[in-house]
């Protein structure tokens, strides 16, 4: 009765050989430390997701495989990105696995955090948000932007953790719920909150990245803020309408001016403010009309239904040969 849960770590990779020689021993020592300890069970496992790297990763992994059976290891068949890459390892976990923790690869994570995590699913919480408590570690440009971000999602109505980004626990509850969350965009930290049950923050420090670069370039962050935005508020789409409406009331006064100008005799002083407004509407019409467009682009991606992650190789496959 007295069974222990069964724990997948799962870590995300892309184009990280520099780093996973250090931190994949590391996360072997956390994860045997908690079996001893016995708070998991030892039929836990870590489960690496190559996300497409063009560098050795995918051999990393199979080497890593070989030395210890707690080790095991996905390779997608592309690179999807980091979002679709722990969905893949959370979706392929969910059935031998009673509890997920997925932390990124490259040691900015801290693996004591787990310990508590643990804690408190002991304590009854479903999910488990690992929340940095600093961020002396970054750059003050991503501090600000990633501040910003926070304040504008919670401001749009988006329930997100503050400050947390995608080490979490969640347990095979909470999975077997979230497979039933059909999108193909995903915003993993915006979508647990939506799926309900206890929860929980335990407080970490961020370390600095390993080795290697960041994975996440200003383009990527761009792309997975918008992409939290459009997939979860549809409050921008309100905005361009309210934007419109007071356009409309805007342009109504206009015209009034317009005509008390035109029977007074003013007409032909008229050139820069006609250009003024002109450039101002074209500009308002053009940004809702992407807003618009980013919707729709939303729903086509939604309507085709493509697959969230495709597996083309496992380190599983390998041993049992
Ligand atoms: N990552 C991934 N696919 C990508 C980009 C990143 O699986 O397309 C992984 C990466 O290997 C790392 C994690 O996501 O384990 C976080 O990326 P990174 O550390 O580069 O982001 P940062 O910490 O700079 O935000
Ligand atoms: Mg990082």
């Amino acid at each position: 009765m007295n069974k222990k849960p069964t724990l997948a770590i799962i870590v995300p990779c892309y184009n990280e050989e520099t780093v996973l020689p250090v931190t994949g021993p590391q996360f072997h020592e956390k994860l045997n430390d908690l079996i001893q300890g016995n708070l998991v069970s030892k039929d836990s496992k870590i489960v690496f997701i190559d996300d497409g790297s063009r560098d050795s990763t995918w051999e990393v992994i199979v080497d890593l495989a070989s030395l210890s059976p707690y080790y095991s290891g996905l390779r997608q068949s592309r690179n999807r990105g980091h979002q679709n890459a722990v969905y893949a390892g959370l979706m392929e976990s969910k059935e031998w696995a009673d509890i997920t923790i997925s932390i990124d690869s490259d040691g900015q994570d801290d693996i004591n955090a787990m310990d508590e995590m643990i804690a408190a699913y002991y304590a009854g919480s479903d999910i488990v948000y690992g929340v940095r408590n600093d961020r002396e570690t970054d750059t003050f440009f991503k501090k600000t932007t990633a501040q910003a971000f926070y304040k504008l999602m919670d401001w749009l109505g988006v329930e997100s953790v503050y400050n947390h980004a995608d080490y979490r626990l969640v347990s095979s509850k909470v999975l077997e719920k979230f497979a039933e969350f059909d999108e193909v965009n995903l915003f993993l930290r915006g979508m647990f909150p939506l799926v309900g049950f206890q929860s929980t923050s335990v407080y970490y420090k961020r370390n600095e990245r390993i080795a290697g670069e960041s994975k996440y370039p200003l383009r990527k962050m761009l792309h997975l803020a918008f992409e939290g935005i459009t997939s979860l508020s549809i409050k921008p789409i309100r905005f361009v309408t309210i934007l419109g409406l007071l356009m409309a009331f805007m342009s109504f006064a206009i015209i009034i001016w317009i005509f008390v100008r035109f029977f007074t005799g003013n007409t032909v002083s008229g050139w820069a403010s006609n250009a003024t407004l002109l450039s101002l509407f074209c500009g308002v019409q053009l940004i809702s009309l992407g807003i618009i467009g980013e919707y729709v682009g939303k729903i086509y991606l939604e309507v085709k239904h493509r697959p969230k992650y495709i597996i083309s190789e496992r380190t599983e496959d390998r041993t049992i040969v």
